[in-house]
């Protein structure tokens, strides 16, 4: 392989011996991974994590592209903040990364224009979550009355704009969970059971064919972020199947683990949607074998440690993962039998997703030098304490896998451990129909 520039230019042997040479002799050369669902908490909340210590997690362990959603603080839902937050990511980033926008229920289609001008890769809709006025942040807080938070977007806000998010090429993000079948099952969580019980698959299915209903009538591209559910993944094949344009992730959490592990591995497990039962994780695996879901994401969601130590009850929503993806990935194609499907879920899927299938997803002449050097002959045990996130809990403590990150290289570059703010925000090539 030939790299000028940072951009690969042949792929061939013989290729001679000028210049920097990388014996990769037995090692598997891969696309860095693109992680389309990430949570910087920069702006926001340094405490959990930022930029920087973000950007080094993902590059030690093969993710050469984040996209961070909306929901830092101010949340990204204007071009304003849009840019603001750029300008803070470029000056931390050590690997590329690209901005999702917020769609309120407030959101008007100017400003979605103006926020696809900026770059932003796509928009995210919490169809349960409410916003702060006065906090610029969007919240969980179901059935309650304060006029300082504005109503989650609901099927009118998408009906209403996803003819806009379809005119501009953008894809729509939905988190897929309907409030009001939240709202029949509320309950104290005393149990994991009780958490379970309280965010059930009905919700996620319910949210996915009512935005799908609204996507297929726009023409837009309907992308569903973190899928956790058999009867999700029926909602969205039965979509699909009546040709909704519709994209499907899944998380690493939902693929390794399932509610059964929660006794030995507490509230680091807990998020939202939950890690649901055996045979939840059997159905995503399976439509992952399939294709039907096309990628995996991380849902990357850093909380402090001292959070993620509470009581179920009070312990928020989330996980570091961003450093485990491709190694996760590789084990769960190694299983099916055909490494290789590992960077068609983290990298190929995901960077046409993120309109950058022209750069960034294979390793091809005029693609990014973006390449992950994988040693299938060295083992990987998860142990968060050394993880480069700011927060070194894992959901997935202990896992071990049958391969090791060798070298990772952003624009043919290496990245790691001690590596520079060399990231670049990327932008999709926009295409107004
Ligand atoms: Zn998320």
């Amino acid at each position: 392989m030939l790299v000028t520039d940072g951009v690969i230019t042949r792929v061939e042997p013989g290729l001679g011996t000028d210049g920097q040479v990388l014996n990769a002799a037995g090692m598997y050369v891969m696309p860095g991974a693109v992680d389309v669902h990430v949570h910087s908490r920069d702006p926001g909340f340094p405490e959990k994590e930022d930029f920087a210590s973000l950007t080094e997690a993902a590059a030690a362990g093969g993710v050469t592209v984040v996209l961070d959603m909306p929901n830092t603080v101010p949340a990204v839902d204007s071009a304003g903040v849009l840019e603001a937050k750029a300008a803070l990511a470029h000056s931390k980033a050590r690997v590329d990364f690209g901005l999702w926008g917020l769609m309120r229920s407030s959101t008007t289609p100017d400003e979605l224009e103006e926020m696809a001008a900026a770059g932003a890769v796509g928009f995210k809709a919490y169809l349960a979550y409410s916003f702060s006025l006065s906090r610029k942040q969007v919240l969980y807080a179901p059935g309650s009355e304060d006029p300082d938070l504005e109503p989650p977007a609901d099927y009118g806000t998408l009906a209403r704009l996803a003819p806009v998010v379809a005119h501009l090429g953008l894809p729509l993000a939905i988190h897929a969970e309907d409030p009001t079948v939240l709202a029949a099952f509320r309950r104290p969580l005393l149990t994991y059971q009780d958490l379970l019980e309280s965010r059930p698959p009905e919700a996620e299915a319910v949210a996915l064919s009512a935005a799908a209903a609204v996507a297929r009538e726009a023409g837009a591209h309907l992308h569903v972020a973190h899928l956790s559910s058999a009867l999700g993944l029926q909602a969205a094949e039965d979509a699909m199947a009546i040709g909704t344009t519709l994209t499907l992730e899944t998380c690493p959490q939902f693929l390794l683990l399932s509610a059964d592990d929660f006794d030995r591995v507490g509230p680091a497990m807990k998020m939202l949607p939950p890690i649901r039962t055996a045979a939840d994780r059997a159905a995503l695996v399976d439509g992952l074998q399939r294709g039907v879901i096309s990628m995996v994401s991380t849902d990357h969601a850093p909380h402090t440690d001292e959070e993620k130590a509470r009581p179920l009850e009070e312990a928020p929503s989330g996980s570091p993962g961003v450093q485990t993806l491709y190694l996760s990935c590789l084990q769960l194609a190694k299983d099916m039998g055909d490494v290789w499907l590992a960077p068609r879920w983290v990298s190929e899927s995901p960077a046409r997703l993120a309109g950058l299938e022209n750069s960034k997803g294979a390793v091809a002449p005029g693609y990014d030098a973006d390449i992950v050097v994988v040693d299938p002959r060295r083992k990987t045990r998860v142990a968060a304490h050394e993880m480069r996130s700011r927060q070194r809990h894992s959901a997935i403590e202990g896992k071990e896998f049958d391969f090791a990150i060798a070298q990772v290289y952003l624009r043919g570059e290496p990245v790691g451990q001690g590596s520079k703010a060399q990231g670049r925000m990327v932008r999709p090539a926009l295409v107004v129909r």
